[in-house]
């Protein structure tokens, strides 16, 4: 396994900055394996047990990954020079990670954040074709018509049409009438006159995708939120604006 210097080990696995850790190593409150060590540039492999003040330190994962659930407001990016962005929400997050993907500034739901490049390029890259479902919400009735259209493939001015995806709508009025107005009540403020909402699962990712295939139907996106992308599903639990990191079993489902 790879070796890496006793201060990095301690910087990378959060116990301070660079300088910091020298500063512990050099007062004597590390020890390696049960010795004090006052080497900074002591090597360090992964079957060293290294204490700071009788603590035990684990080295840091190589990757990291998180699930956050992006409210609106904020960009999907690491920097921005007038807009909040989703980093923002997770203050832990180490040098390095990024949003895999984005949302909109306005889109809510599934984020991925993460510093492994490599599953981010797989998870992005047009050639794997991983799904991304979104809940979405347009002004009009979306028609068996216009289904279809959505379903098989639409001119959203690219070369070529949308790639396959797949429609579920949901029924506007709920046959029982007491369930259908606390729906309503619960649901968004302002909404229109008419409107449907709809499960729509894609395969590619062009910029405003979604708000693009809707709009080629003649109806406009309201409200969108992206509900799973690949294994990965939205957490009921998970509120706005909050993130976790992934379980391992959803880790190994990605890869
Ligand atoms: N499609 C969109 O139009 N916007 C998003 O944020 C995601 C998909």
């Amino acid at each position: 396994s790879k070796a890496v210097r006793l201060d990095k080990f301690l910087a990378d696995a959060g116990k301070g900055t660079r300088s910091e850790v020298k500063k512990f190593i050099q007062k004597g409150l590390v020890q390696v394996n049960g010795r004090t060590v006052k080497k900074p540039e002591q090597k360090i492999t992964e079957e060293d047990r290294v204490e700071l003040l009788g603590n035990p330190v684990s080295m840091a994962p190589e990757f990291v990954y998180y699930i956050l659930h992006k409210p609106a407001g904020y960009v999907s990016a690491t920097e921005d020079r007038y807009d909040r962005t989703v980093m923002e929400l997770i203050p832990e997050a180490r040098k390095g990670m990024f949003p895999v993907g984005r949302l909109d500034k306005d889109t809510e739901g599934l984020l991925l954040i993460t510093d492994d490049g490599g599953l981010a390029h797989e998870l992005l890259s047009p050639a794997h074709h991983v799904e991304k479902t979104y809940f979405v919400r347009v002004e009009g009735t979306v028609t068996e018509e216009d289904r279809q259209k959505l379903e098989q493939g639409i001119d959203i001015g690219e070369k070529r049409l949308t790639l396959p995806a797949k429609v579920q709508l949901f029924p506007q009025e709920d046959s029982d009438r007491e369930k259908a107005e606390l729906l309503r009540r619960v649901r968004t403020e302002n909404l229109p006159e008419s409107y449907t909402e709809l499960l729509l699962t894609i395969r590619e990712g062009k910029f405003h995708q979604v708000k693009r295939m809707m709009k080629a139907v003649g109806k406009p996106v309201i409200y969108l939120k992206r509900i799973s992308m690949g294994p990965l599903t939205l957490p009921d639990e998970l509120k706005k604006g909050e993130y976790r990191p992934l379980t391992e079993e959803e880790v190994q489902k990605l890869k």
